[in-house]
């Protein structure tokens, strides 16, 4: 691990703290445009931008117990990186804490995941909803299985397929068929659009808990915000959620939440904006989660 600063209002002790945030500063299998691992700093700077008070919630950040792990210490190996994850994630679970992972890319989901799924009863008593514009159920991408390509594929086939996918509005046409085949659940972002998010998360929540699900992990792709909101991300999609459909998903889903990441801004793409989104859908579901349990 290392740290430079740490992100805002994150001053409790690792012992003391409810949340526990750490950064993975890695995208070595980006297929369009690298620089997401840059962006775990980049969003803890943002971060200073925003008051500590939260008035939708009515609660000062800095009255809550966060604590910021640093970035992991990484080179450009996959496999590598998803055992730093994985580990580390184990680490904050079993000490009963809510883990929030800065990304990165998107990659590093699967081994979130896969620590909840070890940490759970048999079968799973936890789902996972991913905020995507794209699909990932690629089999493999440029070669390599664990890519941020394959992430949503590689949960499902392996871990739990007590997934749900929102935002989407791009994938193969063989992503399509399988996610037929398997049925994988998934919302467009033409849903989104048409029905507001409030009915599809809702959907989305009442689907995992029909399969005996009391928890869920949320990984937020940033790409799945438009990119006049959002540009720079690893690969921008035309016809996304607005930053207030992401947030209002966050803060509808957040009582049920174990688990929270953040992935695939780039922050060398834009003038900041997208990290600075990223760091304040960060800062809401931290003031969601802490007031809203279920
Ligand atoms: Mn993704
Ligand atoms: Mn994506």
């Amino acid at each position: 691990m290392f740290r430079e600063r740490v992100f805002a209002d994150a001053s409790s002790s690792y012992e003391d703290a409810d949340f526990v945030m750490f950064g993975v500063p890695f995208d070595a299998t980006s297929s369009f445009r690298y620089g997401s691992s840059e962006a775990p700093d980049v969003i803890r700077k943002a971060s200073y931008n925003f008051e500590t008070y939260n008035d939708f919630f009515n609660i000062d950040l800095t009255d809550l117990h966060i604590h910021d792990l640093g970035d992991l210490d990484l080179d450009t190996h996959t496999g590598d990186m998803l055992h730093a994850v994985h580990d580390v994630a184990t680490m904050i679970i079993r000490d009963g804490k809510v883990p929030i992972i800065l990304g990165g890319e998107h990659t590093l989901t699967y081994s979130c995941v896969r620590a909840f799924t070890e940490a759970s009863d048999n079968p799973p008593d936890f789902g996972v909803i991913v905020l995507d514009a794209h699909l990932d159920l690629r089999d493999e991408y440029l070669g390599a299985k664990q890519s941020h390509a394959c992430v949503s594929r590689n949960i499902i086939d392996d871990l739990t397929d007590n997934c749900v996918l929102i935002g989407v509005r791009s994938g193969s046409a063989e992503e399509y068929a399988h996610a037929k085949e398997k049925g994988v659940l998934w919302h467009s972002a033409d849903k989104v659009d048409d029905a507001g998010i409030e009915p599809v998360i809702r959907e989305a929540l009442d689907a995992l808990s029909d399969r005996g699900c009391k928890r869920i992990y949320l990984s937020i792709d940033t790409d799945v915000i438009d990119p006049a909101y959002a540009p720079g991300v690893g690969n921008p999609e035309p016809f996304g959620l607005s930053p207030r459909d992401v947030r209002d998903a966050i803060r509808i889903a957040a009582p049920y939440t174990c688990g929270f990441d953040l992935v695939e801004v780039n922050p060398g793409y834009d003038r900041g904006e997208s990290a600075m989104l990223g760091a304040r859908l960060v800062r809401e579901f931290i003031a969601a989660k802490s007031v809203r349990t279920c």
